[in-house]
């Protein structure tokens, strides 16, 4: 490796959001505006980033856009890809195809103007695309994106597509479009593959583990690292936050316990991660690996994945 350039072997990502505003939508049922949160936070996250000189992909939505403008300059200016996360944080499940065309066009042009650059990339929220949803990636190419990193590929309680490809992937949709799809990283244990690199799952697993992981993902496919701002908020939540966490059925404060657990470990785990691994913004990490690999690809059909290059017809 002596005067070798270190490949990029993780796509470093983050979703923009506001977790205080989405805890009260999600759990509670109650619409707010995103709050300055995701600011404090995201400066945490840049400031590290630039430190440790790393790029990511920042997955924004439109509603931290339109109230913070400057937040999306400075991620551009700093040298990361900007990508959408939708315009508010509504699950695919929640949206009519004509209305995640909407959202997605209204996102899309905002930043588009603001930043004076093509965007690329799209991730749903709470990578809510599986086989119910797989209708939601033709919409994205529509819109015009050119690459969706929504997809686990295991099965779990809230999301993931048992059966979906690892590794990128390009899908062919009708009238010859085409979509890459950057699956999140996901680890073979006995019997599982379970997601890593990133949410609840860096925030409950010992560092020495996740890195274990991701080092075997590594060795076969490049990985996705992901995590959201509010995973590294030390402050205690607003007092309408606990208020309406203590009139909630004990099911739900349960849930919730598991929504804030081990932030305080996120940090620095960040740090290490970025570190320890070669961390690229996502489309970067898609052009090496166009250059290096011939892409698989696949039709999606009735929520099935069909493998092209076997396909006979
Ligand atoms: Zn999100």
């Amino acid at each position: 490796m002596k005067g070798e350039k270190k490949p990029h072997v993780a796509a470093l990502t983050v979703d923009v959001e506001d977790g205080v505003s989405i805890a009260m939508q999600d759990f509670f049922n109650i619409q707010m505006d995103p709050t300055d949160r995701v600011i404090t936070n995201m400066n945490i996250i840049l400031s590290m980033f630039d430190q440790n000189q790393v790029k990511a992909t920042f997955f924004i939505l439109g509603e931290i856009v339109e109230k913070y403008p400057e937040l999306l300059r400075q991620i551009d200016k700093e040298g990361h890809e900007v990508g959408v996360h939708g315009y508010h944080h509504d699950q695919m499940f929640r949206l009519s195809p004509q209305k995640l065309e909407t959202d997605l066009s209204r996102a899309k042009g905002l930043i588009e103007d603001a930043i004076g650059k093509q965007v690329n990339g799209f991730r749903a929220p709470a990578f809510s695309i599986n086989q119910k949803t797989a209708w939601a990636l033709d919409v994205i190419e529509k819109v015009g994106f050119t690459y969706d990193s929504s997809i686990f590929p295991s099965r779990s309680l809230r999301y993931g597509w048992n059966g979906f490809s690892k590794d990128i992937c390009r899908l062919k949709l009708a009238d010859s479009r085409s979509l890459i799809e950057f699956p999140l990283s996901v680890y073979r244990i006995p019997g599982k593959d379970i997601p890593v690199g990133g949410g609840g799952y860096l925030r409950y697993f010992p560092y020495w583990w996740t890195s274990k992981a991701l080092k075997s993902i590594v060795s076969e496919r490049p990985a996705v690292i992901y995590l959201h701002p509010y995973e590294l908020d030390k402050e205690k939540y607003p007092d309408y936050f606990h208020k309406a966490l203590a009139s909630a059925p004990a099911k739900k404060r349960f849930q919730l316990q598991f929504y804030r657990y081990k932030k305080k470990t996120v940090e620095s785990k960040l740090n290490l991660l970025t570190r320890q691994f070669g961390c690229a913004p996502m489309i970067e990490v898609l052009h090496e690996f166009e250059k290096q690999r011939k892409m698989k690809e696949y039709t999606v059909f009735d929520g099935k994945l069909i493998n092209h290059s076997s396909q006979e017809l």
